[in-house]
């Protein structure tokens, strides 16, 4: 069989029944978690994937049980030529990566499908950011009008809609914020390795004392905050993690926001149909919903959580708001708001490598009756990262 890579016109011909598709970045976190997923799913039986390294050109592509590549070694994700024999593009390298090689891409007349994890073409009149259980019409209508660029949303923002989706899709929020608890491994693999070397240092700093029930918890406290304080290694957050927390997630904008902040508010808008930079074809859904956020990193290992407190355009019942945030899309779920509920099963322990995206602590709050809190926690490696792009290459190729 003629290798897509020698065969530059298979692309536009239409001759190939299985489209080739570029994989970037599959080793990196995401990249690991989207391809577990695939191959979960069944997805390579629909592609011939080509993978692509930034570092290991000419080596040995990855095997995977059941998964056949044409193309046994891994190819130059720098080679334009290269990248440009390809029909479709998924890429989880991240943001330095896509600035560098997406323009130099159609600047060569590459006229392919980009799908990209990193946020660097969000904002883009051009692309569209996807989660298609609460945007698939808004891209639906970009592919219909030739939009090429797809990218993946923030990550606290894509697990915040997969859970109060029901709420947005049905217009009842007039506003609303989230104070965020985001975990080590939003920063990547190297913050998570940091966290738990931290966690290890500290319990060596006073393991005599804790293994003497008799010894004086001041003085534990006393050695542990001098640890922090002196000698932990704090290179990749740059401030302790480990027994603290850090209230900036982010570069500063300078006004006085993050930008996991600005973030926030901008692309809930986008991925509505409502916000600025809307793609062509897509027609504006109504205003922006103002949304703010406060976005803090935590000791937790993996999955983000976020506290939000919406005003509702009406007064609605308890019980119907958590009917249509439970309906809202097939992954949400509704804890209780009680106890012992919400201590099993609306923890990042809870929700990590799951799909389901559960929402608690719904209730009405003083202030009126349009006003609601909620809590919810997502794995943003799964809804916030890797699925919203498997889904969107199974779009791109019809079986979804
Ligand atoms: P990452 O784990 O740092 O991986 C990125 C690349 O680093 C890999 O593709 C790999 O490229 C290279 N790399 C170097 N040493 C490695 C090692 N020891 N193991 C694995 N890979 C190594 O980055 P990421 O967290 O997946 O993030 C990728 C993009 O997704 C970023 O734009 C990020 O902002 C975005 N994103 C991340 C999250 C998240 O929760 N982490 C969520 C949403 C979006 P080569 O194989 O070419 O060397």
């Amino acid at each position: 069989m003629t290798s897509v890579l020698d065969d530059s016109s298979a692309q536009t011909t239409g001759e190939r029944q299985t489209p080739s598709v570029g994989l970037i970045g599959w080793r990196g976190m995401v990249g690991s978690v989207l391809t577990q997923r695939m191959l979960d799913e069944g997805d390579f039986a629909h592609i011939n994937p080509v993978f692509f390294s930034t570092s290991n050109a000419g080596g040995a592509a990855p095997e995977f049980d059941g998964v056949s590549a044409e193309e046994t070694t891994l190819q130059d994700a720098y080679d334009i030529d290269t990248l440009a024999k390809l029909p479709i593009i998924v890429t989880m390298q991240g943001g330095d990566y896509t600035n560098e090689v997406y323009p130099k891409l159609r600047a060569a007349g590459w006229d392919g499908i980009w799908i990209d994890a990193a946020s660097a073409l969000r904002m883009s009149e051009n692309s569209i950011i996807v989660l298609d259980p609460i945007n698939r019409d808004v891209i639906d209508a970009g592919l219909k009008a030739g939009v090429k660029e797809f990218v993946g949303g923030n990550c606290t923002v894509s697990c915040m809609l997969m859970g109060l989706g029901g709420l947005f899709k049905q217009d009842l929020v007039e506003w609303g914020t989230a104070m965020t608890y985001q975990a080590a491994s939003g920063g990547g693999a190297k913050h998570m390795r940091e966290l738990l070397t931290q966690f290890g240092d500290l319990h060596g700093t006073v393991a005599a004392e804790l293994s003497d029930p008799a010894s004086a918890i001041l003085e534990i406290d006393r050695k542990v905050l001098a640890s922090q304080r002196g000698e932990l290694d704090a290179s990749q957050f740059g401030v302790p993690l480990a027994g603290s927390l850090i209230p900036w997630i982010d570069a500063d904008l300078g006004n006085g926001v993050s930008k996991e902040e600005w973030k926030g508010g901008v692309e809930t808008n986008k991925i509505l149909g409502r916000g600025e930079n809307l793609a062509p074809g897509v027609t504006r859904r109504g205003e922006s919903i103002p949304f703010e956020s406060l976005c803090v990193r935590i000791g937790a290992l993996r999955s983000h959580s976020q506290a939000l407190t919406l005003k509702l355009r009406e007064d609605i019942p308890v019980s119907e708001i958590e009917q249509i945030i439970d309906s809202g899309t097939e992954w949400a779920s509704v804890v209780p708001n009680e106890k012992d509920a919400t201590m099993n099963q609306l923890t990042p322990v809870a929700a990590t490598g799951e799909l389901t995206i559960p929402v608690g602590r719904i209730r009405k709050l003083e202030m009126g009756p349009e006003y609601i809190s909620a809590f919810t926690v997502g794995d943003q490696l799964l809804w916030g990262a890797a699925e919203p792009l498997r889904r969107m290459l199974m779009i791109t190729i019809g079986q979804l």
